[in-house]
């Protein structure tokens, strides 16, 4: 598959700040990539320096196959074909939807007009070209900036948080539209989110950048089941960390004994358990866990906060049909789990 993105040994620099530090990627044709992190990891700087808004201090950046930065060259924006959609719109307030769509087009009137009724159809807006930007909502405003940034056929579309500035059901609702717009005009996407639902259910593969840097890259499956650290672990969803000792293959732990196949060496560590990857049975006799301390009923699911015998709270999350009282005594039986050798204390309260 061509590769369209390839960012070698990228960084950059503000004043004394890296921002971005030595960053590899490779993002291939129609993949839909999503850059996650938390705010100041440097997602919105990957994507500028890729739209070129930013100059880089090393390496380089190619786009199909051409280098468009480096630290002796640097091609215009508008020499590359990029499309982009920011989280405010960016609708120009005083032109119509259409002539909003038709912005960057060149060609006769007739084929800008043929491209901007295609574009109003694939958003689903036929009948909002004469409209002015404030007399239509704010999902209908994303989808007329999508129309816009895809009008001059780009191969490349770069998405600056675009959902985020919508309420949750909005959110949702237009993700899947733009998602599904998006594909099937077939291009390339590249989102920059610090949600990770957002990115899991949005991408192919996901880029987990922390503090400029690059931490793991993965489909949203791998990134959530198999992180590669306990940070990542965290940023992606709910995670128990439990104390344990890795030793001749078993790892030893208040929750019993188990097989570590991933080739790990020996020594001490933490268990990572995801909350719905423990399942809960009353306890019996010898096979005691822990206590219920606190069940949180959410409607679809519950979680239960029990206290392990040696003190430590972990959460499980169980089906809300199953009814459990605090006070009441548990065995765990653990479905799935990942082993991490002991991290440094800072790398553990990232
Ligand atoms: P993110 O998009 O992940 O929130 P950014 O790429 O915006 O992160 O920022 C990465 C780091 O670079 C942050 O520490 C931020 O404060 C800094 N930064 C971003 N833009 C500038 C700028 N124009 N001048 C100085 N520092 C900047």
């Amino acid at each position: 598959m061509k590769t369209i993105v390839e960012c070698r040994n990228v960084s950059k620099y503000y004043g004394d700040l890296l921002a971005i530090n030595n960053l590899n990627l490779e993002i291939l044709d129609r993949e839909f990539i999503a850059l996650l992190g938390p705010s100041g990891c440097g997602k919105s700087t990957t994507l500028r320096i890729i739209a070129g808004f930013e100059q880089i201090t090393s390496g380089s950046v190619s786009l199909n196959g051409r280098e468009i930065c480096s630290s002796h060259f640097f091609m215009p924006p508008e020499k590359r074909k990029i499309g982009m959609v920011f989280q405010d719109f960016a609708l120009f307030p005083h032109l119509t939807i259409g002539e909003n769509i038709a912005f960057g087009l060149s060609g006769s009137r007739r084929e800008k007009k043929k491209r901007v009724r295609e574009m109003l159809e694939l958003v689903d807006l036929e009948s909002y070209e004469k409209q002015m930007p404030h007399m239509i909502s704010g999902g209908q405003q994303q989808r007329v900036a999508v129309a816009r940034a895809l009008a001059p056929r780009p191969r490349l579309i770069l998405l600056d948080e675009p959902f985020s500035s919508l309420d949750t059901q909005l959110r949702i609702q237009l993700r899947n539209d733009i998602r599904r717009i998006l594909k099937k005009e077939g291009v390339t996407v590249i989102l920059v989110t610090h949600d990770q639902y957002e990115a899991f259910s949005f991408s192919d593969r996901i880029v987990m950048m922390h503090e400029g840097q690059v931490v793991q890259k993965g489909t949203p499956m791998e990134i959530y089941h198999k992180p590669i650290n306990s940070w990542v672990a965290r940023f992606v969803g709910g995670a128990n960390f439990i104390p344990a000792n890795l030793k001749n293959r078993w790892i030893n732990c208040p929750l019993g004994q188990f097989e570590e196949k991933n080739g790990t060496p020996a020594g001490n560590g933490h268990l990572m358990i995801r909350p719905e990857d423990l399942q809960v049975f009353p306890a019996s006799g010898a096979d005691f866990h822990g206590t219920v301390q606190a069940c949180t009923f959410l409607g679809s699911r519950e979680i239960l906060k029990i206290s392990l015998t040696d003190g430590q709270e972990i959460n499980a999350q169980i089906s809300s049909r199953q009814n459990w009282d605090k006070g009441s005594q548990v065995r765990l039986s653990v479905e799935h789990f990942r082993f991490f050798p002991e991290e440094s204390p800072t790398k553990l309260s990232l």
